[in-house]
C-alpha cells in the first residue's frame, strides 16, 4: 500500500518525547509520534567513525565523539529507556512499520571532520533510504545547503527542505529544494516569504514552535508543517484553527 500522509501540520520534533518523558531521536519517540497520527516525525543522522549512520542530536553521546567513535563503542550507552542507539536502518524499518501517514522527517547533520564529509553522509544516507525501498515517506531536512543538493543529484524526486533560514523561497525553486523549513522568527522578520513560497509552491515549514501564540499564527498563514515538541499542543490549535478546520 502507498502511504496516504496524515492531513495535519504536525510534525513532531525528534519524535514526540516530551510529554511521555521519552528519549529523544528513540523509537519509542517515533512510534508515539506514529499513534498520534502526526503527518511527520523528525530525526538527527549522524555518521560514526567506522562509517555507521546513527541517530542522535548532538554530536556527544555520552561523551562520545560521534564522529571519532565506533558504533560499537557508542552502544555501551543505552538510551534512557533501555533502547540501543537507534541505527538509521533500525529507525527506517520502525518507521515503515505499520505506517502509513506520518512523514518520516530525516534530519542530515552536517560533519564536524569536513564539508565533504558531510556530503559522503548524503550519500550513505540516499543509498540507504534506497535499498529499504523507504523513498515516499522521507524528507530530507538539512542545515547544509550542499548536503541537500548532493540529495537532488542522487535522488532527483527526493523531497528536501532547507533549514537554515539564510535563502529566500524563490532561491529555493531556483535550486530545485522543495520547501523552506526555518526558525519561526525567520518569517516573523521576512513576512513576505509566506507569500513568495506559496507562489513558488515551495513547502512551508517552521521549527521548534512550542507555544499557542506562535502556533495559531503558523496556522492561520497556512503552513504545511510545524515542527514542535508539543504535537499533542498543536493538534489542539490545529482544531481550533479555521483554515484547518475549514469554518
Ligand atoms: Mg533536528
Amino acid at each position: 500500500m502507498s502511504p496516504t500522509f496524515a492531513a495535519n501540520p504536525v510534525v513532531a520534533h525528534r519524535g514526540a518525547f516530551k510529554k511521555n518523558s521519552l528519549p529523544e531521536n528513540s523509537i519509542a519517540s517515533l512510534k508515539e509520534a506514529i499513534r498520534l497520527g502526526c503527518t511527520g516525525s523528525e530525526f538527527d543522522v549522524r555518521m560514526t567513525a567506522d562509517d555507521s549512520l546513527i541517530i542522535n542530536h548532538d554530536p556527544h553521546f555520552n561523551k562520545l565523539e560521534i564522529e571519532k567513535t565506533t558504533y560499537l563503542e557508542l552502544t555501551q550507552f543505552k538510551l534512557s529507556n533501555g533502547e540501543k542507539l537507534p541505527t538509521l536502518t533500525d529507525y527506517i524499518l520502525a518507521g515503515l512499520d505499520k505506517n502509513l501517514q506520518t512523514r518520516l522527517v530525516l534530519e542530515i547533520k552536517p560533519s564536524g571532520v569536513s564539508k565533504e564529509r558531510g556530503k559522503q553522509i548524503a550519500e550513505k544516507v540516499v543509498k540507504l533510504v534506497k535499498e529499504l525501498n523507504a523513498g515516499a515517506p522521507i524528507v530530507y531536512i538539512s542545515f547544509d545547503y550542499d548536503i541537500l543538493k548532493r540529495v537532488i543529484e542522487l535522488d532527483p524526486k527526493a523531497s528536501t527542505q532547507y533549514l537554515n533560514g539564510d535563502k529566500s523561497p524563490a532561491q529555493l525553486k531556483a535550486d530545485r529544494i522543495d520547501g523552506a523549513d526555518y526558525h519561526f522568527t525567520v518569517f516573523k522578520k521576512n513576512p513576505d516569504w509566506i507569500e513568495q513560497a506559496k507562489k513558488n509552491k515551495i513547502i512551508l515549514n517552521a521549527w521548534t514552535v512550542n507555544d499557542a501564540a506562535t502556533m495559531d499564527w503558523l496556522l492561520a498563514n497556512g503552513f504545511d508543517f510545524i515542527t514542535t515538541n508539543e504535537p499533542e499542543l498543536l493538534f489542539e490549535r490545529a482544531k481550533l484553527s479555521p483554515i484547518i478546520s475549514g469554518n
